[in-house]
């Protein structure tokens, strides 16, 4: 058996096959749900999206989800990029839009099983009020926020969930605001699952999907990510690796913690970060009442 070269999966003839109906390219397990001309995608060495994505596809292809069945919302940044990679109905769009966009897709056709992937910028600065609101309606997809505490793409700035003292491009003699603690945001809008992993965490994180893929509702699931270009230089994480080490050594595991006590305190050295899966209730979902309201409305109408 001849071993290929690296450069060789990238070159033209190797891009041009075609698989067989149901078989892989070959190259990875996960080729059928990638986009291979995409290949090789733009994040930088270290960084942590190349395993978030990984136990994106992984949850997905064990879930028994055709492709065909879903669709992936990005919004911009570097996290968005996501979108450009699966090999399914993906959208890239607008900054801060990827949920009101994901939102008209499920009341479009409820059976298409939707998943945002976007980052903590995205999400929660431009986006936050989507985001709330979307919790608050129990809107039936998975929002998946990888947490890398800064804006990676466009130089590093502080963002909404930066650590307070944390030296960034924007606040060279560290910052001063409180991040938000984003499993008490999720948990206290209205979501019905929520859970924290690190991109330490590969198996628990790929289950956790695969539950926020299985379950119906508002499921949001943070994934704390190295960025050792933006933010980890500044702060002591140069390398994907030393950041992977600190999540090895100072995550603790403790699911059903209630989510206002697992707020990041990096101003106490001894505090751990906690991970888990902090709720898993269950409620009626958005297109369901929206469907009983229109549905009562027909009959008051004598509409068909
Ligand atoms: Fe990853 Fe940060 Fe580079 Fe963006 S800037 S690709 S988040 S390491």
């Amino acid at each position: 058996m001849s071993i290929r070269k690296s450069r060789d999966w990238f070159s033209p003839d190797y891009m041009d096959q075609k698989p067989k109906k149901g078989a892989s390219h070959g190259l990875h397990p996960l080729d059928n749900y990638l986009r291979k001309d995409r290949i090789p995608h733009i994040w930088c060495p270290g960084c942590g999206l190349g395993i978030t994505l990984n136990a994106y596809l992984r949850a997905l292809k064990d879930s028994g989800i055709a492709p065909e069945n879903t669709a992936v919302v990005s919004g911009i940044g570097c996290s968005g990029r996501a979108a450009g990679y699966v090999d399914v109905d993906s959208f890239h769009v607008t900054h801060g839009r990827a949920i009101p966009f994901a939102t008209g897709l499920k009341v479009g056709n409820r059976d298409l099983v939707t998943t945002v992937f976007s980052g903590d910028g995205d999400l929660f600065a431009i986006g936050g009020n989507h985001f709330i609101h979307a919790a608050r309606r129990n809107v039936d997809f998975n929002v998946i926020c990888v947490n890398n505490f800064n804006y990676g793409m466009t130089g590093g700035q502080a963002g909404p969930t930066t650590p307070t003292e944390a030296e960034t491009s924007t606040t060279p003699w560290g910052g001063f605001e409180q991040p938000f603690n984003l499993p008490a945001v999720a948990a206290g809008a209205g979501a019905v699952y929520v859970a924290r992993w690190t991109t330490y965490h590969v198996e628990e994180l790929i289950k956790s999907l695969k539950e926020a893929l299985d379950k119906k509702g508002f499921c949001f699931i943070e994934i704390l990510s190295p960025c050792p270009t933006g933010y980890g230089r500044k702060v002591g994480l140069k390398t994907g690796v030393t950041t992977m080490r600190y999540f090895k050594e100072n995550c603790e595991v403790k699911n059903d913690a209630d989510p206002t006590d697992v707020a990041l305190d990096p101003k106490d050295p001894k505090s751990k970060i906690i991970v888990g899966k902090f709720i898993d209730r269950e409620a009626p979902t958005y297109q369901d009442e929206r469907g009983k309201v229109f549905e009562a409305a027909r009959s008051k109408l004598g509409v068909k």
